[in-house]
């Protein structure tokens, strides 16, 4: 007789599906859940691990930043994401964080339109080839295809083109919306040509189904919170989309329309159409090996940027972005069942509430224009001390100076000298929190606070400016003259732009809500450990292993 010692396999997700959900704030799936259906954030809430305290705790909490942070387990100063857009001193522009000119477009007329493009940071791209290339250390995409000799299947698709790249890593495939043609695209860095399936998605059409509508509200207005400030001053009307419910799309046609898509639940929608079709086309949790999808759904940005998270339009996005999510999870237990699936969902960063609203309480706030210091008298000030005017200054782009350091050095000046100078000058800004300079980080002699150390992790000698700016809390950049052109943007350090939901679901997970503080840096090397990967390369996250316990029992 042999005795058989049986190991409990380690029960593997089949599928890991990994959701951002672009400035969701840590609070707003509570604040709105009372209208919540049962298959989304409540499935969640009901069947998943909810961490309620996680920050990210570097200084600018920014899109590109965010995600590849949750693609990395790392901190800006190590993976390079240091902003949406950066100087490049070799190429001297401002660059968009995953251009890349060596691979272009895989689609005709699908390239971005800059007379129409919202996205600032996308607009300034000198190219619209995009690659993975920027990401200077490893994702945990990467880490699961080393592990299983790229025998893992990895996608990322989203609205934003950044949203896709940086999860999917250097391995896997990207897709991402064109604003112009209204179809998902991808690069040559990841296709030669288009899977028949992406041609055939296509050529559907799906944006059509949204031509000469409007986006309406989903329930009776006497049900929402923001039921009765739905017209509210500081809204941005942009293009003529309007303040106030209905918002229409206008005709298919018509020069915004797949525009007005992406600041409405539409864009949501056309992201989970085109991961389903991913799902089933590519056979997504049907092999050997545990296989990875990336879902950012960008439509909470926009809407947040143009009617700020305290908005009747806001509340109506997030009450569908529910539906769609219950939607997801619905197909994903069909194609593969929830139990063989981890479902990890979380934020690219939080969301500051609009200036305009915040004055209706009684809280201060205000927009403040950082580009007229440059103006008299500051720049005076310092070409009198210098003996360089304008042309000391080589390119602003919030939060970052850049100093030109060839005309410093032809001077004979002191670099750390005039970084200090003229981060003084900016300092005496009213609204200005604290300006660094990056001499003062390169040699970390700085006192041991919250927002130097924030500022430290967002450091990278490379790609950081001279000089960081710093807002006080409830005080945003604006750099047209002082009046706002959005209704909220974020990007600091402050909690309301830290603060995201990390929650995983599937598996054998059982409901809990923990309130240990965490990092959303956490996720990636938790991944890794489920499926026995080594951690991304410049991770600095810690393994949660309440999640990983559950894997290998
Ligand atoms: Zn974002």
């Amino acid at each position: 007789m042999t005795s058989t010692l049986i190991f409990a396999q380690a029960p593997k997700p089949k599928l890991i599906v990994q959701i951002t959900v672009d400035q969701l704030r840590g609070d707003l799936p509570d604040k709105f859940m009372n209208n919540m259906g049962d298959g989304g954030f409540r499935y969640l809430k009901k069947q998943g691990v909810w961490y309620k305290n996680a920050n990210y705790d570097y200084s600018n909490t920014e899109t590109v930043v965010g995600h590849t942070t949750l693609a990395t387990g790392a901190n800006p100063s190590i993976h390079g994401m240091v902003s949406n857009v950066w100087y490049d001193r070799d190429k001297k522009r401002l660059v968009y964080n995953i251009e890349d000119k060596r691979y272009h477009i895989l689609s005709e007329n699908a390239d971005i339109d800059d007379t129409t493009e919202v996205d600032a940071s996308q607009a300034l791209a000198g190219t619209d080839g995009r690659s993975p290339a920027n990401i200077l250390v490893s994702t945990f995409s990467d880490e699961l295809s080393l592990f299983t000799n790229a025998k893992s299947k990895i996608f990322g698709v989203s609205v934003k083109d950044r949203g896709a790249v940086t999860l999917a890593g250097h391995n896997g495939k990207a897709f991402w919306f064109s604003k112009t043609s209204g179809e998902f695209i991808s690069s040559s860095f990841y296709y030669k040509k288009y899977p028949k399936w992406v041609e055939k998605f296509n050529t559907q059409k799906l944006t059509e189904r949204y031509s000469n509508k409007p986006w309406t509200l989903m329930y009776d207005k006497s049900k929402y919170m923001f039921g009765d400030s739905d017209d509210n001053a500081w809204e941005e009307d942009y293009a003529g989309y309007g303040r106030v419910f209905p918002h229409k799309y206008g005709n298919k046609n018509s020069k915004y329309f797949n525009h007005f898509l992406t600041f409405s639940p539409a864009g949501d929608e056309l992201t989970l159409d085109f991961a389903k079709a991913i799902m089933k086309e590519e056979k997504l949790g049907q092999g050997e090996h545990t296989d990875y999808l990336a879902i950012s759904f960008s439509s909470t940005d926009y809407v947040g940027h143009i009617f700020g998270p305290s908005s009747l339009e806001a509340e109506d996005n997030i009450l569908r972005l529910d539906k769609t999510l219950a939607s997801l999870f619905k197909y994903i237990d069909k194609k593969v069942g929830l139990e063989n699936t981890l479902i990890v969902l979380s934020a690219d960063h939080g969301a500051p509430e609009a200036p305009g609203y915040l004055a209706t309480l009684g809280i201060e706030a205000k927009w403040i224009a950082p580009l007229k210091w440059n103006k008299k008298p500051s720049l005076k000030r310092l070409e009198k001390k210098f003996g360089v005017g304008q042309e000391l200054i080589e390119a602003f782009f919030p939060p970052y100076i850049y100093l030109n350091h060839k005309v410093i050095a032809k001077k004979g000046l002191d670099l750390a000298t005039v970084q200090k100078a003229v981060a003084k000058e900016i300092m005496d800004i009213n609204g200005i929190a604290l300006t660094v300079t990056s001499t003062e980080l390169r040699n970390n002699t700085l006192p041991n606070t919250y927002l130097y150390n924030a500022a430290l992790r967002n450091f990278n000698a490379k790609r950081s400016g001279d000089i960081l700016i710093l807002f006080e809390p409830h005080c945003f950049a604006n750099d047209m003259d002082g009046g706002a052109v959005m209704a909220s943007n974020h990007g600091g350090p402050w909690r309301y732009d830290t603060f995201v939901p990390v929650i995983f679901a599937g598996g054998q997970l059982k409901a809990k809500q923990v309130f240990t503080p965490i990092r959303p840096n956490d996720i990636a090397p938790t991944l890794s450990a489920i499926v026995n990967a080594k951690a991304p390369s410049g991770s600095s996250g810690q393994i949660l292993t309440h999640i990983v316990d559950t894997f290998h029992k």
